[in-house]
């Protein structure tokens, strides 16, 4: 296919690097641009499901997310202000449903990395950083998109447009497609401290705190140098600016009441993002497709947004695959928006929803009730599967191999 015209691919953040690669291997030629110099290295993303790490077996990377990431089975939600744990869910109990019972907690941005190292030897692969698509024009029979870098704009051609662009996506905007749903009132603090959480919760690394006044949740990650980094995330108060949130005696005050220790915490990040859960009203239009973040945003109780959205980029890569080798009309692209867009309402905006609303739960009756819940479905082996099966997003996947 080295004849054809790329697939063009906006943005080179885990979607859009997945996306590459997915069709890369297929021997489709695909241009990448990134608006950026390099991958953004926030913390986000770390948690990759066992549905995801299956697909990302299949890309040949799962062996490096294993390797510079960690293995964790399980996770705990407790009661914050009695140091209870109200339930503890164990992926083990996926042993016959998955190679991978567990997740494996893995930065994106390492993700994001390791698959343009491999994309870089793809003599069909173009990668552009510092190069914005700002606008997109479609035919019959191809896209052109203006790209802009130092030099100034250029028009580019390829057969199709996957925009993979983040939440304020500009493809999405230039297909004038509204983005559906809510904006959380509050916003969520990461704090990544290099302080050592291991004495007391070294037994599992996800962990989240259910507390009418401030939720809160902790997990750890490996860092870039493999000697572990802990996340502490805190939803702000509504009425709380930024810079109140990220003053240096607030971020001390609110990990010293989550975790009293003697002396200040050491801070390496600290991070405040707005949180929604919108959906885009369609995944597509034409030639042009939409993928990851740029289609779906959600909170990121549950760990679910960008496995989500690389379940997205490997889905439609073999959507696109099948038409160009002619395989099958290109009709059946509708499908991705068919498909793609009931799931993510299912199992990703009405879970993280509901993961959000336990945690925060203020009328007391209620939050027992919830914990009760969640006490029975642990101590209950089908219930215990069940949930997980959902969690990890396996469900999601069985789901749409049997529309297929
Ligand atoms: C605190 C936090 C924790 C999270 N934890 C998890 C988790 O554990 N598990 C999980 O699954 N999800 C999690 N998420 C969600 C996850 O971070 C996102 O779903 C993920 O980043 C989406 O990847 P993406 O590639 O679609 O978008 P992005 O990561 O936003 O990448 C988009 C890229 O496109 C580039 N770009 C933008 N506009 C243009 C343009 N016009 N032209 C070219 N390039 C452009 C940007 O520079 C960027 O590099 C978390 C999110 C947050 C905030």
């Amino acid at each position: 296919m080295a004849t054809q015209q790329p697939v063009l691919i906006a943005g080179g953040g885990p979607v859009g690097c997945i996306a590459a690669l997915a069709l890369a291997r297929q021997g489709i030629p695909v241009h990448l641009f990134e608006a950026e110099a390099r991958v953004n290295d926030s913390p986000r993303a770390a948690t990759t499901h066992a549905a995801t790490l299956e697909m990302l077996e299949e890309l040949g990377l799962v062996d490096e997310v294993i390797r510079r990431g960690l293995i964790e089975p399980k996770f705990r939600i407790w009661d914050r202000a009695s140091r209870e744990v109200i339930a503890e869910l164990d992926f083990g109990r996926l042993a016959s449903d998955t190679r991978f019972p567990y997740v494996v907690q893995c930065e994106q941005h390492k993700l994001a990395n390791m698959t343009l190292e491999r994309l870089r030897s793809l003599a069909h692969v173009t990668i552009d950083f510092s190069t914005r698509v700002t606008a997109l024009a479609q035919s019959d029979d191809r896209v052109d998109a203006t790209v802009e870098d130092a030099a100034g704009a250029r028009k580019i051609s390829g057969c199709y447009l996957i925009g993979a662009d983040g939440g304020r996506s500009t493809v999405r905007k230039a297909l004038d497609i509204p983005f559906e749903g809510y904006t959380h009132p509050e916003r969520f603090l990461v704090l990544t401290t290099p302080f050592s959480f291991d004495a007391e919760y070294a037994q599992c690394s996800r962990n989240y705190f259910s507390d009418p006044d401030e939720w809160c949740a902790l997990f750890k990650v490996t860092g870039d140098d493999g000697n572990g980094l802990w996340r502490v995330l805190f939803p702000t108060r509504i009425e709380e600016t930024d810079a109140r949130a990220l003053d240096e005696a607030a971020v001390q005050g609110r990990l010293q009441k989550f975790f009293p220790k003697t002396g200040p915490y050491p801070v390496v990040h600290r991070n405040l993002y707005n949180v929604h859960q919108r959906v885009a009203a369609s995944f597509g239009r034409g030639r042009v497709f939409l993928a990851g973040d740029s289609a779906h945003v959600n909170n990121p109780l549950g760990g679910l947004g960008l496995n989500f959205g690389i379940h997205d980029a490997v889905e439609l890569s073999t959507l696109l695959g099948r038409v160009l080798r002619q395989e099958a009309p290109a009709t059946i692209l509708e499908q991705y928006d068919r498909f793609r867009r009931p799931l993510n309402v299912e199992y990703v905006q009405q879970q993280t929803i509901a993961n959000k609303k336990r945690l925060e739960e203020k009328d007391p009756a209620l939050r027992a009730q919830s914990n009760a819940a969640l006490r029975r479905t642990a101590a209950d082996p089908p219930a215990h599967r069940a949930y997980l099966l959902r969690a990890s997003l396996i469900d999601s996947v069985r789901k749409r191999a049997a529309t297929a």
